[in-house]
């Protein structure tokens, strides 16, 4: 552990991961960066402006995403340029993962410049480690594509994958992927992972057709990870190496 305060380097890019929903859940660290950086890159500035202000923090704001593709990552890279100390924050989460913060790290990362990640919350690794799936080995998938024949064929190309997998869904198209997921995984165990860290959050297990079931009686709000059990011989290995020789 480093308990020491280094001052922020200039002309770096500090990933900044921020809540996903419950605003305790923000590192000390977060708190000084955004407090010492020169700006705060945000997805929406409206929403990161709330944020910070609900920390005290006053600090300019520049959006990275009202630009066009091309452009988007400009400002920044020319902000580093000048030396400046460059906070990236996202909707929610840590930046770099579903969003669009990935494509300003590869266009820092290409000019030249340091990129440091303030760890923090992230949606993925608080859905699968309280999910009881194993978590030696994982799939992250992210978001599945909106077609439906290519959400069925990535879906099927995962197959052989010998892991959890995890994916992000909308809460608009939850009750298509657990029909898709009977389609193809019918036997595996299911988690979806609710409103993770807030008031309503809850863990739905079993199998498709069974959280298909729950779906068909109340609507399924909120945001969601889903996750996928890995096929049979997977789960006895992880059961029998962790001693726990049974199911879960
Ligand atoms: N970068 C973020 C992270 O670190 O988790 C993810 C951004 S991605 C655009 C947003 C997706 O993450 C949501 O659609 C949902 O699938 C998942 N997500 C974010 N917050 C969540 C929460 N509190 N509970 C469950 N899933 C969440």
């Amino acid at each position: 552990m480093d308990a020491a305060l280094p001052p922020l380097s200039a002309s770096t890019l500090y990933l900044v991961a921020t809540p996903i929903g419950n605003l305790e859940d923000i590192t000390l660290r977060a708190l000084r960066v955004l407090r010492e950086c020169d700006v705060v890159a945000a997805e929406d500035t409206r929403h990161s402006g709330q944020l910070l202000k609900h920390f005290g923090i006053s600090k300019p704001l520049l959006s990275y995403f009202q630009f066009n593709e091309a452009r988007r990552s400009e400002e920044i890279i020319e902000r580093l340029r000048r030396g400046e100390k460059v906070a990236l924050v996202t909707d929610a989460g840590s930046p770099g993962i579903s969003d669009p913060g990935e494509r300003v790290v590869k266009a820092a990362i290409v000019a030249g410049f340091r990129v440091e990640a303030v760890a923090g919350p992230c949606a993925l690794v608080a859905g699968l480690t309280a999910s009881g799936l194993a978590t030696d080995e994982f799939y992250f998938a992210g978001f599945l594509p909106h077609k439906s024949g290519q959400r069925r064929n990535k879906l099927a190309s995962l197959k052989t994958i010998e892991a959890t997998l995890v994916f992000y869904e909308s809460p608009y198209r939850i009750e298509k992927l657990l029909g898709e997921l009977n389609e193809v995984y019918p036997d595996r165990e299911v988690v979806l992972a609710r409103e993770l860290t807030k008031k309503f959050e809850e863990f739905l297990r079993g199998t498709p057709a069974a959280l298909l079931e729950i779906a068909a009686k109340r609507t399924l709000k909120g945001e969601f990870v889903v996750m996928v059990g890995a096929a049979e011989p997977k789960r006895k290995k992880a059961d029998m190496e962790s001693g726990c020789g049974g199911g879960l």
